[in-house]
């Protein structure tokens, strides 16, 4: 949605197919990052977006054994927006489109699944679709796959990449929130356990992290002993975990992290979690997708307005975000194994690792994950000009 507004806003003629009829899908993260609010500011959006309703976080807490402590403060960004905002994905997909749909240049197909690539020996010329209306063809001179983890244009296309195993799956569900309950995202770290907290006012989304395969052990273990881990975890929240009626109500998010050897192909660009899926560690797969569409908009705007693209400028997009990728992944699966594995795996007493310890005694640090989680390695920003008068989208 993002790169075919940018595309579009650019001068580029952009068709956005959706499988689903609507953005209303379960949670999958509802974060809106300090570098991709920068981005809506670029873009003149930023205003109405925080119209919408939304919460803030201005640092991530945490709890490790008997150690509470503050580990990343935005509040040191030196950007316009020093908070994580959380907004329901539908919500901020919603406005996404309804801002391009502005644009002349945009369309956008909903309930139009790609099932398949049209292709002229090696180079792929475009797509074919399930819609509602009865099969659809649609030839392109290039075909972006931003269709997730389970990307079928990537499977379509043949591109193949590195596969990390994780230590961790994590279960997903909502429980109630009161007034008088704390306001920060807060993740819990005590033997055998992790459990993390997310403020959405009225309830608390909430992910408790499983060791890898274990989550039918876990079933056949009952809700009573899953609400009971719970309670244990986050003792203040005990007196709701009876809200958890039956397993309709969680969620299993079994954690995948992978990256293609190669995003493009002749005709195809892979961008977002088809071209490389994020472990949930720091919660930055929303933000790592943007970025791609920004990127890829800078370098492919006037290659395509002017009908020169090229399979070089396909590897440039590559060349820019891979850096990032890899940088954010390695550091995702060295606090997956070193940290979350051994916390899921112990009986015993946690030690608190010396960088938890640092952070703890010097604030100043907490500059670090901040940044990490909010801006990443490598922001990208708007390059790419608007063809439209300045009110098409902005007003
Ligand atoms: C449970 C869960 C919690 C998460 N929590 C966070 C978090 O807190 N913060 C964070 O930053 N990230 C989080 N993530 C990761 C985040 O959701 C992804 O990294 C991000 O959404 C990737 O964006 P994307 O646009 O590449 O893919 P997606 O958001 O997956 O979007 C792909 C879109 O393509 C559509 N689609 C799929 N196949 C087809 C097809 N064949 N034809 C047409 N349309 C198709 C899908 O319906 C979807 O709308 C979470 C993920 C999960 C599963």
């Amino acid at each position: 949605m993002m790169l075919g507004l940018l595309l579009a806003r650019a001068g580029v003629e952009v068709l956005v197919l959706e499988k689903h009829a609507d953005f209303l899908r379960d949670f999958r993260g509802d974060t809106i990052h300090p570098s991709t609010l920068e981005v809506m500011r670029e873009l003149g959006f930023l205003d109405a977006l925080l119209q919408l309703p939304h919460q803030k976080a201005a640092r991530i807490n945490a709890q490790f054994g008997d150690l509470a402590l503050t580990v990343a403060d935005f509040a040191y960004l030196k950007t316009r927006c020093p908070y994580i905002l959380f907004m329901p994905q539908w919500d901020f997909l919603n406005f996404l489109a309804d801002k391009a749909t502005r644009y002349p240049t945009f369309r956008l197909q909903m309930n139009a699944q790609v099932t398949g690539l049209i292709t002229e020996g090696n180079t792929v010329t475009g797509i074919q679709a399930e819609t509602s209306q009865g099969p659809l063809r649609v030839h392109a001179p290039l075909v972006i796959g931003a269709d997730g983890r389970h990307s079928t244009v990537r499977e379509c296309a043949g591109l193949r990449g590195l596969e990390f195993g994780a230590p961790m799956d994590v279960l997903w569900f909502r429980l109630s929130r009161k007034p008088r309950d704390p306001t920060d995202p807060l993740g819990r770290f005590d033997r055998g356990r992790i459990f993390i907290m997310l403020n959405r006012d009225t309830y608390w989304q909430c992910g408790f992290v499983i060791s890898k395969g274990a989550y039918e052990q876990i079933r056949e273990g009952g809700l009573p002993a899953l609400r009971k881990r719970i309670a244990k975890s986050a003792p203040f929240i005990a007196d709701r975990v009876g809200e958890l009626q039956d397993w309709e109500a969680v969620k299993l998010l079994t954690v995948q992290v992978d990256r293609l050897d190669r995003w493009y192909k002749p005709g195809l660009l892979c961008i977002g979690d088809a071209a490389h899926a994020m472990s949930p560690v720091g919660g930055v797969g929303i933000n790592l997708a943007i970025q791609d569409a920004v990127a890829a908009s800078n370098l492919l705007a006037s290659p395509l307005r002017e009908g020169r693209l090229t399979v070089p400028d396909l590897h440039r997009v590559q060349q820019r975000r891979a850096w990032p990728t890899v940088m954010t992944q390695r550091l995702q699966l060295f606090l997956q194994n070193r940290v979350i594995g051994r916390v899921l795996d112990t009986t015993q007493p946690l030690s608190t690792p010396l960088v938890l310890r640092l952070l703890a005694r010097f604030p100043f640090l907490r500059a670090i994950p901040a940044r990490l989680i909010g801006i990443g390695f490598r922001p990208e920003h708007v390059k790419t000009q608007s063809v439209w008068p300045d009110e098409t989208a902005s007003g």
